[in-house]
């Protein structure tokens, strides 16, 4: 399976990142799900982390809530989420890997010194156990 995303998106994405350097930013991945996921829109979400914003995100269940509904309304899905590493490689870290779900893409954009670096998206294995790199195309 591959994560086809828009280049214009991805910008997006990366503008959202150094917005919120040195914290992390994270959002929703919006589009169709059949053989590849294809984004077609993105969904800024709020860190909502107590604390530790620099390290890890979360996403409150209202806004997750809220990012389904609106996708269903246009016949889409949420295929899964972005966030960012403020100067940390675009690897995930076991507390991604602890709150993430199968069957979701995540994806993570690295930002060294408040710029854009690498981006990989990654999903869950079917135990949950472990994560492997997605394919990602950019179009
Ligand atoms: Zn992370």
């Amino acid at each position: 399976m591959t994560l086809v995303l828009p280049l214009s998106l991805l910008d997006e994405i990366r503008r959202h990142a150094v917005s919120t350097y040195p914290e992390e930013c994270c959002g929703f991945l919006i589009g169709r799900a059949g053989r590849d996921h294809l984004v077609e829109e993105i969904r800024k979400a709020r860190n909502s982390a107590p604390d530790s914003r620099r390290t890890r995100y979360s996403i409150d269940a209202q806004s997750i809530m809220e990012a389904e509904k609106r996708a269903a309304a246009s016949g889409m899905v949420v295929l899964g989420y972005y966030h960012s590493h403020p100067d940390h490689p675009s690897v995930p870290s076991e507390f991604d890997r602890a709150h993430a779900w199968p069957s979701y893409s995540y994806l993570i954009m690295s930002i060294r010194m408040g710029s854009p670096d690498s981006s990989r998206s990654w999903r869950l294995d079917d135990a949950g156990g472990r994560f492997f790199r997605e394919e990602m195309r950019i179009v």
